[in-house]
């Protein structure tokens, strides 16, 4: 079967639901089930189906919103904290990263999400497409954990992570995974996977027996906390970015490193809640929702 993004390149133009991540406004498959909702117009026409290519002239609004302009591919990394989720809303109420970011930032989506009791770096870009590439297995970038376990374990049967292991029926692929040092009765142990299923460093050492007590992300790809405090966000410069993304990334993501970079918006104001494009009599849902966009993994901070 034809490969319907090639296909869309070769028409020239991208498909929708890939313009809507890249706008960093929403995952492609948020983008997708908002289209199912009847949210998204293109040139003043609801949408009912992902199957369509648009170009740079094509006008998409999202409730009636014109997609915000593009914008420089920006990253930053961010020591999150423990107790915060990685979410745009959370449903119990409980603190977010994006509530505690710093008031300059933009708007920013993850790159994957860290458990609630993680710690550590947590990339954050405004380009919805990088986050997207840059979380996928497939792109192989290590993310390497300082994970304090409860227990007793020898490095011969953390050695037998490294052909990868199936718990409940999930697949991990190869874990690297090395004693550090003990302290007291835990131990201090270096994993480096590539992967980033849901809780894995967690099931994993879980599996061997071991329970997690503290976990710390150190790095990811080519970055690195280093020097970052807790809470700290601190931008890639963009040369750095270019670099490090290299250009196969770079296109893979569609970056663009040429758009200019947008300040901060002023809050906006409150508005009335409009009608939802071309369905007259239909409750509005701000772009937002008003609820967490579920599945997509990341999250959203507004402007
Ligand atoms: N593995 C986990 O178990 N939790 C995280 O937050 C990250 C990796």
């Amino acid at each position: 079967m034809k490969n319907p993004e090639r296909a869309a390149a070769q028409a020239g133009g991208e498909r929708i639901a890939k313009v809507l991540a890249r706008a960093g406004i929403c995952s492609r498959r948020d983008a997708e089930r908002w289209i199912a909702d009847g949210r998204v117009t293109v040139n003043g026409r609801v949408l009912d189906s992902p199957a369509l290519n648009v170009g740079p002239r094509d006008r998409i609004a999202v409730d009636g919103e014109p997609l915000p302009e593009r914008e420089r591919t920006r990253l930053w990394l961010y020591y999150k904290p423990r107790g915060l989720v990685t979410t745009a809303r959370d449903p119990q109420g409980r603190k977010t990263v994006f509530e505690t970011l710093p008031a300059d930032m933009p708007r920013v989506v993850a790159v994957g999400r860290l458990d609630i009791n993680t710690e550590g770096l947590l990339l954050l870009t405004n380009d919805g497409g990088l986050a997207r590439i840059l979380e996928l297995p497939a792109t192989g970038w290590l993310r390497r954990y300082r994970v304090r376990a409860h227990g007793a374990v020898t490095q011969e049967q953390l050695d037998t992570l490294k052909e990868g292991v199936a718990i409940d029926g999930v697949l991990y692929g190869a874990i690297e995974a090395r004693i550090d040092r003990p302290q007291g009765s835990n131990t201090w142990l270096v994993v480096d996977l590539r992967e980033g299923k849901n809780r894995e460093v967690k099931k994993v050492l879980g599996h061997l027996g071991l329970t997690v007590t503290r976990l710390i992300r150190v790095s990811y790809g080519p970055f690195t906390l280093a020097d970052l405090k807790e809470g700290e966000a601190r931008e890639i410069r963009g040369r750095v970015l270019r670099d490090q993304l290299g250009e196969k990334l770079a296109k893979a993501a569609g970056a663009d490193f040429d758009a200019p970079i947008r300040q901060k918006a002023p809050p906006e104001p409150e508005r009335k809640p409009a009608r939802r494009p071309g369905k007259p009599g239909d409750g509005h849902r701000p772009r937002d929702g008003g609820k967490p966009r579920e599945g997509s993994g990341r999250a959203h901070r507004r402007r």
